[in-house]
């Protein structure tokens, strides 16, 4: 998949959003909600990453589907894009340069 393909589905997502919880009056409650939304979704991979490596409660590891890490990967990364269009960050342009910056360390 192409970044711009993913940035597309974003776009889509947020649209979708919108429709489904209306428009609020002022977009800080969008903002606010996609936080709030991260950390859950953080909180989920850290619960996966955690049962991975058979670190939990044996009651939750009998419940734990392995095929769960991968979609937890993808709900942070897509909460975190649906944030970054809310806060009017041109993500591909930022990630381009912080790359650069990083490659830059290793000089
Ligand atoms: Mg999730």
């Amino acid at each position: 998949m192409e970044f711009t393909e993913l940035l597309k589905f974003i776009d889509l997502e947020d649209q979708r959003l919108k429709n489904y919880y209306g428009n609020y009056i002022d977009e800080e409650k969008r903002i606010l909600a996609r936080t709030v939304k991260l950390t859950e979704e953080l909180g989920e991979l850290c619960n996966e990453v955690l049962a991975a490596n058979s670190l939990q409660r044996k009651q939750k590891l009998d419940k734990s589907d392995k095929n769960n890490l991968g979609e937890e990967f993808a709900d942070v990364i897509i909460t975190a894009l649906l944030l970054s269009k809310s806060m009017n960050i041109d993500i591909q342009k930022v990630l381009q340069a912080k790359i650069i910056k990083i490659n830059e360390r290793y000089k």
